[in-house]
C-alpha cells in the first residue's frame, strides 16, 4: 500500500488465492442459514451496533482512508459518516421488510422477500468506504450473508469495517472481507455457484465481463459503472452560482468519481461570461496536502492514474488550470479544456481526473441532444431559472441521477444508479433491500 500524497510505502497486505477464497465463500455459505434465521429485531439490532461502532472509530477510519487512497480529510469524514449512516438506514430494514398478501380464490396468496444466499461485493478504488457499505449494510440487512473484495490499491478501510462488525457482534463468517486481485478474488465470486449474487462498482469493461459471466449462472448482478454527465448550464442560470460550484462538481476527489459532471455545456449567450466566472474559482480551489483541514483536492490514486489523465490534456486547448503542490505524491492539476467539437477525445471518454471539458451550445433541444451524445447516463445537472425548462430537461437527460440547480448525486435514502452504460440496478434508497431478495409467491388452500 502507498500513501497517493507522497508515495511512501505504507505497508504490505496479502492478497488471498484461489484456495482461500473458495474457502471463504463456502463458509460464508454455511453460514447464510443461520444468519437468515436470526429474528429481524435482533439482526436489526446487531447492525445499530456495528453502526455505532462506525460512528465510535470515525476519525480513526477517516485518518486510514486518507493515508491509503489520498482522499482530503473531509472528505473521509463524510465516507466514514456514510457507512454508519448506510448501516442506521438499513438497520430499520430487516423489520418492515414485508411482502404482501394478495386476493385470489379458493385460497389464501402471500409473498416473502426471501434473501438470495452469499452475496459477492466487488469495490473500487476512488470511493473504498460507501460504496462497500452500500452493497453489505442492504445485503446484510435482507438476510444474506456477505464477502467484499476492496480494490488492490485501498483495502485498508474495508478491513477494519470488517473488524468493526465482528466488534459489534456480527456471527462469525457473516461479512467477510477478501483482499485480492480481480482477476482471482473478483472472478471467483463470479463463478463460484454458491455466490448469487455479485454486486459490482467499477468500470463498464470489467461490469460488461461480470455481467456475462453471471449470465452463465443466472447469477444476480447489480452495476454501477463510468460515467461521462453533463453539467448544462443556461444563459438564464444564476451563473455566479453554476460557476461556483462546477469545479466541486468535477474536481471533488480528484475527479475519480463516477458522477463527475466532467463535461460542462454552456448556452452561447452565457459562454464567455461563464468561462471569466470559472476561472478565479478553479484558480482558487486549494490542491493540497490531504491531511490538512482547508485541503479541497488531494492527489490522484496512483502514478499510472496521473500518467492516464495527462495524456487526455497533451495537445487538447487548455483553457486554464488550477493549482498542485510540487515534490512527490501523484497531483494533477485542475484542468479546464475547450472541447472544438463532441468528438474531441477528452469530451467522449471517462478520465477519472481533475480534468473537465467545456462546449457551447444553441437551444434546450442542442443541450438536450449532447448531453444524451454518450454511451453513459450516470448524473449530470441542469442550471436555469425556468421551472418547465428544468423539468423538461430532467425528464429528457438519459441519466440516473440528476440535479437541478446543484450537484447532488448520492443521498443514502434515495435510489442511485445508471441508465445505458453507466450500469444496472440501483443502490440505496427504499427499494435497494429488493435488489438483495427474490420474491416467494405462496398459495394456502381454503378448500375443504
Ligand atoms: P475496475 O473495473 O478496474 O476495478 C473495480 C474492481 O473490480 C476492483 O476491485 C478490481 O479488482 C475488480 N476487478 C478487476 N478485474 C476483475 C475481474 N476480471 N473480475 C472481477 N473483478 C475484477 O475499476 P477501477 O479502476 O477500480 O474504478 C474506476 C471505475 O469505477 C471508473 O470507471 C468509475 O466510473 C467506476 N465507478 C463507478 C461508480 C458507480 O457507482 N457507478 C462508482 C465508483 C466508480
Amino acid at each position: 500500500m502507498v500513501n497517493p500524497a507522497s508515495g511512501t510505502v505504507l505497508g504490505e497486505v496479502v492478497a488471498a488465492g484461489e484456495r482461500e477464497v473458495d474457502a471463504a465463500i463456502g463458509r460464508a455459505a454455511a453460514a447464510f442459514p443461520r444468519w437468515r434465521d436470526v429474528a429481524p429485531g435482533e439482526r436489526a439490532r446487531l447492525l445499530r451496533r456495528f453502526a455505532a461502532l462506525v460512528d465510535a472509530h470515525l476519525e480513526e477510519l477517516a485518518l486510514l482512508e486518507v493515508r491509503n487512497s489520498g482522499h482530503t480529510i473531509g472528505n473521509a469524514r463524510w465516507e466514514a459518516g456514510n457507512v454508519r449512516d448506510v448501516l442506521d438506514y438499513y438497520a430499520g430494514a430487516p423489520e418492515r421488510l414485508t411482502g404482501r398478501q394478495i386476493p385470489v380464490p379458493g385460497g389464501l396468496d402471500v409473498t416473502f422477500h426471501e434473501p438470495l444466499g452469499v452475496v459477492g461485493v466487488i469495490v473500487p478504488w476512488n470511493f473504498p468506504m460507501p460504496i462497500a457499505a452500500w452493497g453489505f449494510a442492504p445485503a446484510l440487512a435482507a438476510g444474506n450473508t456477505v464477502v467484499l473484495k476492496p480494490a488492490e490499491l485501498t483495502p485498508l478501510t474495508a478491513l477494519r469495517l470488517a473488524e468493526l462488525g465482528r466488534d459489534a457482534g456480527l456471527p462469525e463468517d457473516v461479512f467477510t472481507v477478501l483482499p485480492g486481485r480481480g482477476d482471482v478474488v473478483g472472478e471467483r465470486f463470479v463463478t463460484h455457484p454458491a455466490v448469487r449474487k455479485v454486486c459490482f462498482t467499477g468500470s463498464t469493461e470489467v461490469g460488461t465481463r461480470i455481467m456475462a459471466g453471471c449470465a452463465a449462472q443466472v447469477k444476480r448482478v447489480t452495476l454501477e459503472l463510468g460515467g461521462k454527465s453533463a453539467n448544462v448550464v443556461f444563459a438564464d442560470a444564476d451563473l455566479e452560482r453554476a460557476a461556483a460550484t462546477a469545479p466541486y462538481a468535477v474536481f471533488d476527489n480528484a475527479g475519480q468519481d463516477c458522477c463527475a459532471r466532467s463535461r460542462i455545456l454552456v448556452q452561447r449567450p452565457a459562454y464567455d461570461r461563464f468561462l471569466e466566472l470559472l476561472e478565479p474559482a478553479v484558480r482558487a480551489l486549494r490542491v493540497e496536502d490531504p491531511a490538512r483541514e482547508t485541503a479541497e483536492m488531494g492527489p490522484l490514486i496512483s502514478a499510472a492514474q496521473r500518467d492516464r489523465v495527462a495524456g487526455y490534456v497533451d495537445g487538447a486547448r487548455v483553457a486554464f488550470t488550477g493549482s498542485r503542490p510540487d515534490g512527490p505524491g501523484f497531483w494533477h492539476a485542475p484542468t479546464v479544456l475547450l472541447a472544438d467539437s463532441p468528438a474531441d477525445r477528452h469530451w467522449r471518454e471517462e478520465i477519472f481526473g481533475p480534468v473537465v471539458s467545456v462546449l457551447p451550445f444553441d437551444d434546450e433541444a442542442d443541450a438536450v441532444r449532447l448531453a444524451n451524445d454518450t454511451d453513459y447516463g450516470l448524473s449530470g445537472s441542469v442550471w436555469t431559472r425556468d421551472v418547465g425548462r428544468a423539468l423538461r430537461m430532467a425528464r429528457a437527460v438519459e441519466a440516473g441521477n440528476l440535479s437541478v440547480n446543484s450537484h447532488s448525486s448520492v443521498r443514502y435514502w434515495t435510489p442511485f444508479g445508471g441508465m445505458k452504460r453507466s450500469g444496472l440496478g440501483r443502490e440505496l434508497g427504499p427499494d435497494a433491500l429488493h435488489a438483495f431478495t427474490d420474491v416467494k409467491n405462496v398459495f394456502i388452500s381454503t378448500e375443504e
